[in-house]
């Protein structure tokens, strides 16, 4: 075993997390749904929502077999609903191509749909024993620093570089795959951190000090490099809340837009926040042509008189911030067929859809909805 990889697994036997509920577990369908769940969720809210989503979903078959708005429904909140969209897409493709089985060949699991090779790497590792590497942000920081490797971790050499390194660090044996992976998260998550690494703190204690480059050479706090981002664009756009009695005029969202497949209200396209700024309010007309579609508009025209301006709610996604001016109307009576993507929703059965959180934070904030209606 490579000195580096008996040192980790020493590490991990002493300080590395226990006790997590996907842990030692080699079942490739629940390994998979907790390294998606993980990749843009902190532990803390994983931990809540594995076991609900395993609950709800417990098998590869059952996931493949439910219709997507209910697996969006259960991962509203989380975030990054791609991955929701994919997990099912997946399910159905594991299903389908490979008779419910998840390969083991991680060249073979990299080739469904939302996995990419890290992850490909990890569930070949936890569930198949395979030696594949894995190389999240986490990995990337230790090894980057480990080897004070220069260079943007975007640019396609230092990548290549540290897939290599990923590589040759494996352990020899197999069976020390599940440790090897699990210790290497852990020591990244924990005490190779961003900005607090265990070798910056008072003790200055890790296994790795004496080797480690950027340690010796003063560059911890400053590898891996990273390119600067430019500062994040920001639009806004108009957002219909219309009631009817019980009801809320919901709006399904393309499937490869942000917050894809998931209902929301009605919205009008996105603006730079600069373009908007010289225009006055909008028309009740405008309003309208801007958020529903062509062949709604004159039918709900005749029943929506007035839309007075409510709250702006603002919302920062991780490459863009957005404002959305909520429009508030009351509309005389519900048309009962509008569409596969337009629909009259009971306000006692929005729990069953996935909303984006702010909409979904709005909707319980106006008390459109008991509290409970939203929360199953
Ligand atoms: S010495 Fe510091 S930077 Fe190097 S591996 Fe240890 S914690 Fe990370």
């Amino acid at each position: 075993m490579s000195t580096f990889a008996k040192k980790l697994i020493a590490w991990h036997s002493v300080s590395g997390r226990s006790g997590l509920p996907w842990q030692g577990n080699r079942d490739p369908y629940a390994v998979w749904v907790s390294e998606i769940m993980l990749q843009q969720t902190q532990v803390a809210t994983v931990l809540e929502r594995y076991p609900r989503f395993m609950k709800r979903f417990p098998t590869v078959k059952k996931l493949a077999a439910a219709d997507i708005d209910e697996v969006l429904a259960e991962w509203a909140g989380l975030g990054y609903y791609s991955r929701a969209r994919n997990l099912h897409a997946c399910a159905k493709q594991v299903m389908q191509e490979f008779s419910g089985k998840f390969p083991n060949d991680p060249i073979l699991l990299e080739q469904l749909k939302g996995i990419g090779r890290s992850t490909a790497g990890a569930i070949a590792a936890f569930a198949f024993h395979e030696r594949a590497p894995i190389l999240d942000a986490n990995v990337k920081r230790i090894l980057a620093r480990l080897f004070a490797v220069d260079g943007a971790i975007q640019d396609k050499v230092v990548n290549d570089r540290l897939w290599q390194l990923a590589n040759d660090l494996l352990p020899n044996q197999p069976e020390n795959m599940p440790v090897y992976t699990q210790a290497l998260m852990d020591f990244g998550a924990t005490w190779c951190t961003a900005r607090k690494p265990v070798c910056m703190g008072v003790e200055k204690k890790c296994p790795f000090a004496k080797e480690c480059q950027a340690n010796l050479s003063d560059q911890v706090l400053t590898l891996p490099k990273k390119m600067i981002k430019a500062k994040s664009p920001e639009f806004d756009c108009d957002m219909l809340l219309v009631r009817s009695g019980n009801f809320v005029l919901l709006q399904k969202r393309p499937s490869k837009a942000i917050w894809g497949g998931l209902w929301s209200l009605p919205e009008s396209g996105w603006r730079s926040k600069t373009e908007q700024a010289c225009k006055g309010p909008p028309t009740l007309k405008e309003l309208l042509t801007n958020t529903l579609p062509r062949e709604n508009i004159a039918g709900l025209a005749k029943s929506i008189k007035e839309l007075k301006q409510g709250n702006q709610i603002k919302h920062i996604f991780t490459h863009r911030r957005l404002w959305m001016q909520i429009w508030e109307g009351r509309s005389a009576k519900t048309i009962e067929f509008l569409g596969e993507d337009l629909k009259w929703v009971p306000l006692g059965q929005l729990g069953r859809y996935g909303l984006p959180q702010p909409i979904k934070i709005l909707l319980q904030g106006l008390s459109l909805a008991r509290g409970d209606d939203l929360k199953n």
